[in-house]
């Protein structure tokens, strides 16, 4: 090959219409030339449809973030799963990089994918089944759908996440965390089976019991073994009601000392909190704990209340149906949809913090923080338990309880000095955070190195090494996450 040609990542037949037998890197343009197409085996045909428009690529060349933008050669929006067999041999023997798009929700270019291809799943959102115990999705579905859906029947997954926007194969991508997680564990914790396309394009189904290697390894391995195409998740009876409580707090220390109450005792079916600037400035906590119940069985509150010390008479009660307490960001989503905040750049933070470090680091960066360092995002804290965690590759610090302490940021004004000074502030509090034994949750916007993932992946970073080599030998998937 000479110099010229060896710059083409050469394809073909992607497109029905058209022979297309190559990209041009340098110019960012796709090759057609006939004279060439003997070299090329053609791609069989598929069921859906290869996008290389502008207005597809430019849209898998962004994400929530708003901050990286890679732009891919095609966007496959499959029919079936045999479509992603295809394009993921294809690849594969065209050297080009591969990575499954969700809902788009990450924060630093996961789910893109530079010269190469954009799997959009939510083209393969089909809900198969729905049982006693079990539902049947596939990857592309939206937890919000998957929801309603359950509820018709009475049934619920165990753990959700806050917004329900966000893609089933996205989530047990990264883990999935949420209110009920001090209870049933983060979403990875509560899939029964999986069908995965692996880095050689072979679909194979997996479970605790049957090709557990992979299984584990997909389950919060950020899409570096496989792509899910189809879950199996677990469903508990639903309540129709859930009575909220927010219990607000002046001082760091009885706020946390509370959160570990109610987690340990379990009085609550959720428990989350937050960090809220006082308009006198400085900060108070706020502890959201929530009763999910059906009539006639109301929640008795001087139980679930009893032993907490927040401060007296700052206590809101409200009662919400099930569903919408659940789906209780979407009016806030709306409105920053509709303000054009929500497409601001959004350098988030989350943190897993250490029980035992977790006042000492928060109090630190309370004294500091002001709401331009956050543009007004919202600061989660509140605390988990370790025991109900399954999956070697989610990783959080040891000890019974940790907290997940998340400064979900937007830049504003949504300039590039301003997302440098939060990126420049993320990495310096994920390493005071790591340095006192800490992990982040990665779905954040933070430089990550090569060292840094193999102290984070650390004692299972050999096992993460053995499992790429086995099920995506030729490193063609998802590389948005910076790993290998
Ligand atoms: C408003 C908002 C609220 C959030 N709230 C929570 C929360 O409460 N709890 C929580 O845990 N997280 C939360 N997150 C983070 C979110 O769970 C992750 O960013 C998640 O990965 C986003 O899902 P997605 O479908 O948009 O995935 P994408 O951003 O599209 O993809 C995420 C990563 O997973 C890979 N991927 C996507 N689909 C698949 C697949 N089928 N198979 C293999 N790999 C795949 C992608 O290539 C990418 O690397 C929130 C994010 C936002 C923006």
């Amino acid at each position: 090959m000479n110099h010229h040609t060896s710059r083409r990542l050469i394809l073909k037949g992607l497109v029905a219409s058209a022979i297309v037998i190559g990209f041009d890197v340098c110019e960012r343009s796709w090759v057609t030339s006939a004279s060439a197409t003997s070299i090329f085996e053609s791609l069989p045909a598929l069921d859906g449809v290869v996008y290389t428009d502008n207005a597809t690529l430019t849209a898998a060349s962004v994400d929530f973030g708003n901050i990286v933008h890679r732009q891919p050669i095609a966007v496959l929006k499959p029919g079936s799963i045999n479509d992603i067999v295809q394009i993921i041999q294809f690849a594969r023997r065209h050297q080009i990089k591969v990575a499954a798009r969700g809902q788009g929700h990450s924060t630093y270019g996961q789910p893109q994918v530079e010269a190469g291809i954009v799997i959009e799943m939510s083209t393969l959102n089909k809900i198969h089944f729905v049982g006693t115990d079990r539902v049947v999705v596939d990857a592309g579905v939206v937890w919000s759908r998957l929801l309603q859906q359950t509820l018709q029947q009475g049934l619920t997954p165990p753990v959700l996440t806050d917004y329900l926007e966000l893609s089933v194969g996205g989530t047990l991508s990264v883990g999935g965390i949420g209110g009920a997680t001090h209870r049933y564990g983060v979403q990875v914790d509560n899939v029964l089976e999986l069908e995965v396309v692996t880095g050689t394009g072979q679909i194979e189904t997996c479970s605790q019991w049957q090709n557990r290697h992979l299984f584990t390894a997909v389950l919060a391995g950020l899409g570096q073994c496989g792509i899910i195409v189809k879950a199996t998740i677990k469903l508990i009876p639903a309540a129709t009601n859930t009575r909220v409580f927010q219990l607000y707090y002046d001082d760091l220390a009885t706020f946390t000392h509370d959160q570990r109450l109610v987690i340990n005792d379990e009085r609550f079916d959720y428990v989350e909190g937050q960090m809220i600037a006082k308009d006198t400035g400085g900060w108070r906590y706020l502890l959201e704990a929530a009763s999910f119940y059906s009539p006639p069985n109301i929640p008795n509150k001087s139980l679930l209340l009893a032993g907490l010390t927040y401060t007296q008479g700052t206590e809101q009660i409200e009662d919400k149906t099930y569903f919408d307490f659940l789906n209780r960001l979407a009016p806030t989503v709306a409105f920053l949809k509709s303000i054009g905040v929500w497409s601001y750049p959004h350098p988030w933070l989350n943190l897993f913090v250490p029980n035992s470090a977790v006042e000492t680091l928060v109090s630190e960066v309370a004294a500091n923080l002001t709401l331009a360092d956050t543009g007004q995002g919202p600061i989660l804290l509140y605390p988990v338990k370790t025991k109900r965690f399954q999956l070697p590759l989610f990783r959080v610090p040891k000890g019974e309880i940790v907290f997940l302490f998340a400064l979900l940021r937007t830049a504003d004004p949504p300039n590039s000095s301003t997302v440098t000074k939060m990126l420049n502030d993320n990495r310096k509090l994920f390493e005071k955070n790591r340095d006192l034994g800490g992990y982040q949750y990665p779905v954040n916007a933070i430089s990550f190195s090569f060292q840094d993932w193999k102290q984070h992946f650390r004692p299972f970073w050999r096992y993460l090494i053995s499992a790429k080599r086995r099920y995506d030998p030729d490193n063609v998937l998802t590389p948005g996450q910076g790993i290998f």
